[in-house]
């Protein structure tokens, strides 16, 4: 297939260059000339605009850093420029609303449109291993399918248009906030006189286990090898955490949902961001917890 792709980033670069790796022909577009050329490097072709890059193709996937910007791109450039009925998959996290109303204008110009947010850091993008998850019609999903699972290990039709950027919001404001009460209850065990890896031995193994303690445990030394031992550099940066849950608070401020957890790690990885510490993982958020206790 001929497939566009726009916002070659840190994620986007990785994607596209595994569209070129399946076989497809990838046609470029980004604002920053070091990734065009990344992208050249890659065997992508590159373009000047997107209405270029979109010329022709079969399929147009986008990973770009907001809703805003989502909308722009797809509505000034996309919508009325690619050809009509071609596949469009927006895998940019960004907010449900955006994500309904720019598929909305997507099938009334024509197309068949999916939202596709990921999970999975560079690495995954690098690696082909991401996880998609999938809003739009059963129609566009099988479309959009065979696309997705050039550049992931698993593809989950989630729903409607709008239920892939839900379940991402979802899953991560659980993340941030089961990444918070494992962080606080190292802090809290190590007050209290426990040896950290006994205490993970034995939590690990009982009712208290979950993902950010025994696949991405915030503690060096103790679980897997996670960020924690890498001074807390790569991984997950806090800022995309936050950018992540502040999605979440406005989901579930319009859907009158009550989410006392989840608002209080947006507000506590709103103070850690702001002290700074944007760049580091958000398992880092640990070392505040330790010094306030
Ligand atoms: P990034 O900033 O590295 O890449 C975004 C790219 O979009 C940049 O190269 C930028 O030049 C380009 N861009 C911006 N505006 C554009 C426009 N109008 N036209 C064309 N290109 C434009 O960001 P990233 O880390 O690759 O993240 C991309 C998306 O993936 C975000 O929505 C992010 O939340 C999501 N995401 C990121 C990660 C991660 O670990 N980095 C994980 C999961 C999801």
């Amino acid at each position: 297939m001929k497939v566009a792709f726009i916002g070659l980033g840190n994620m986007g670069g990785g994607m596209a260059a595994n569209l070129v790796k399946a076989g497809h022909a990838v046609n470029a577009f980004d604002l920053s000339g070091d990734a065009l050329a990344r992208a050249q490097d890659n065997g992508c072709a590159v373009f000047t605009s997107v209405r270029a890059a979109v010329d022709g193709v079969d399929a147009v996937v986008s990973m770009l850093p907001n809703g805003k910007i989502v909308a722009s791109v797809f509505e000034n450039d996309i919508l009325g420029h690619a050809p009509k009925g071609t596949i469009l998959l927006d895998c940019s996290t960004i907010d449900v609303g955006t994500a309904r109303s720019v598929t909305a204008a997507a099938v009334a110009a024509g197309y068949d449109m999916v939202d596709a947010p990921v999970s999975g850091g560079i690495a995954a993008a690098n690696g082909g291993t991401l996880t998609f998850m999938v809003g739009g019609t059963d129609t566009a999903f099988a479309r959009a399918e065979p696309i997705l699972a050039a550049m992931g290990k698993a593809v989950i039709h989630a729903g409607a248009s709008g239920a892939g950027q839900a379940a991402k919001i979802c899953n991560n404001m659980l993340l941030g906030a089961s990444m918070i009460a494992t962080c606080e209850t190292f802090a809290m065990a190590e007050k209290l006189g426990l040896d950290l890896q006994t205490f993970y031995d034995i939590s690990s193994k009982a009712s208290g286990q979950n993902w950010s303690m025994t696949s991405y445990c915030p503690v060096p030394g103790v679980g897997p090898t996670t960020p924690a031992d890498n001074d807390y550099q790569g991984g997950f940066a806090t800022a995309l955490m936050l950018k992540d849950l502040k999605l979440a608070m406005e989901a579930a401020s319009l859907a009158g949902a009550d989410v006392p957890m989840g608002a209080r790690a947006a507000e506590l990885y709103t103070q850690f961001d702001e002290a700074g510490n944007g760049a580091l993982d958000f398992s880092a958020i640990i070392q505040t917890l330790k010094a306030q206790a």
